[in-house]
């Protein structure tokens, strides 16, 4: 459909604070936005639509940015979030070993797909993955139809017998230089495909998981690239005594002395930060990619209170299992209310900015994404608002209403690019059955070969 005309909903464009246009229109050509506005704007017979979409009972926004992502987390889903044992105990003892037995290429395709299904059908247009051997995550991408930014986990350790205690890193340089070429490989094979709805960035792993030397090689790779940077930093317990230990300093340091953190950074996680940390990486321009509803599963919780006033650009990431971002506006409203008391810190409506425009800055491409405005690409979800936790509906807390009750399941259109990917709650690029069984039969291989390392 070349010419689509969304009608009668209420358009959410994130344009302006708690802006709803009732009975609004959004019209896309192709794979760019035409208009969002009321009705009375818009020239219905110059546009002449192949389609209208009725989208009355319905909410239509901008699709949600996921700065943060690993695909390949489906395999992790329910066996990783109630470890006992030490806060980090379900990335050590159960991430790493299942991850390890996830060899096989189509492993590593179907659970991505299952993954990124999850969010597109939640709401999810835009995700920003970062893993090993990027290139087996990049069809599952391409088949779905989802927006996305992929890049190559930089590291230059390995992941056996790495645990939140271990204070000792044996640097792998060899480890280093091969994941560099991945990188550079991968922004060759997949950089700008699929009309420039996949694009590539880099991932040094962080001070976590790589040296100084190898933060600055990172950096050296982007700018010479050309390409932002995504890294992981005061992600985990234990990291900030690491850090302190070998280079005496404390990670947000580390990234800025490195030239890692900066305007095109995405900073991922960021709990352990103290008061000096905040205002290094306000500084830096760079965005903090805020995993709230993930970080909250294990048992900590950056400092927000601090990180809002400090002018900050926030995203929402959601590393892994769960990828439904309303679960992730909320958790980012109700942990710091809880925390501070203050029910003042961020509203509905900020929490949605966070999980659109947020993003978009975050990715340096907020004149493409992150909110319905003529010119922007035609990345646009329908939330079905005619349900009893979205009744009744009062215009002024539109935005309100929507971030403390609806849920991904209540999403039934997505459209990035202007091309359909789910259409009446049913993802329609792929075959969700097929691929389900998949990922079903898949995971049992994995998780019997995986348990013996439990
Ligand atoms: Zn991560």
């Amino acid at each position: 459909m070349a010419k689509t005309v969304i009608e009668g909903g209420y358009v959410v464009p994130m344009t302006g604070r708690d802006v709803v246009i009732p009975d609004g229109v959004v019209a896309f050509e192709d794979d760019s936005l035409v208009y969002a506005g009321p009705p009375a704007g818009f020239d219905a017979d110059g546009f002449a639509a192949d389609r209208i979409v009725d989208a009355r009972g319905k909410a239509v926004l901008p699709g949600f940015v996921n700065t943060h992502i690993h695909l390949i987390g489906a395999y992790l889903k329910g066996i990783t979030e109630d470890v006992p044992g030490s806060a980090a105990a379900g990335l050590f003892n159960r991430a790493l070993p299942i991850l390890a037995e996830c060899r096989d290429p189509d492993d590593v395709y179907f659970g991505a797909l299952a993954h990124a299904t999850e969010m597109v059908m939640t709401g999810t247009t835009t995700l920003v993955n970062t893993w090993h051997k990027e290139t087996n995550i990049a069809p599952a991408v391409r088949d779905l139809g989802i927006r996305a930014s992929l890049s190559e986990f930089l590291v230059e350790i390995g992941f056996g017998g790495l645990d939140a205690q271990t204070l000792d890193r044996p640097w792998r340089t060899d480890r280093l230089n091969r994941s560099l070429d991945a990188a550079e490989a991968l922004v060759e094979t997949w950089h700008g495909k699929e009309s420039g709805r996949i694009t590539v960035r880099i991932s040094p792993g962080g001070p976590g998981y790589m040296s100084m030397e190898g933060m600055a090689r990172s950096r050296e790779l982007a700018d010479r690239l050309g390409l932002g940077i995504n890294v992981h930093i005061a992600e985990l317990p234990g990291e900030t005594e690491f850090t302190r230990k070998l280079y005496g300093k404390r990670p947000v340091e580390i990234g800025r002395e490195t030239g890692v953190l900066g305007p095109d950074a995405i900073a991922i996680h960021c709990v352990f930060l103290n008061d000096a940390d905040v205002a290094m990486l306000a500084e830096s321009g760079a965005t903090l990619s805020h995993t709230s509803y993930h970080v909250a599963k294990r048992g900590y919780f950056p400092p927000m209170d601090a990180v809002y006033p400090a002018g900050i650009n926030v995203a929402l990431g959601s590393d892994w299992c769960s990828n439904d971002l309303w679960h992730y506006m909320r958790a980012a409203i109700l942990v710091p209310r809880a925390q501070s008391g203050d029910v003042g810190l961020l509203s509905g409506y900020d929490a949605l900015e966070m999980a659109t425009m947020g993003g978009a800055r975050g990715l340096g491409m907020a004149d493409e994404i992150g909110s319905l405005e003529a010119g922007k690409k035609a990345d646009v979800i329908l939330v079905d608002v005619a349900r009893p936790w979205l009744t009744p509906i009062r215009l002024e807390n539109f935005c309100s209403t929507l971030v403390y009750n609806a849920n991904g399941s209540d999403v039934t259109d997505v459209f990035v690019d202007g091309q359909d990917i789910v259409r009446d709650r049913t993802v329609v690029t792929i075959d969700w059955p097929e691929i389900a069984g998949q990922v079903q039969r898949r995971a049992e291989r994995i998780w019997a070969r995986a348990e013996k390392n439990f």
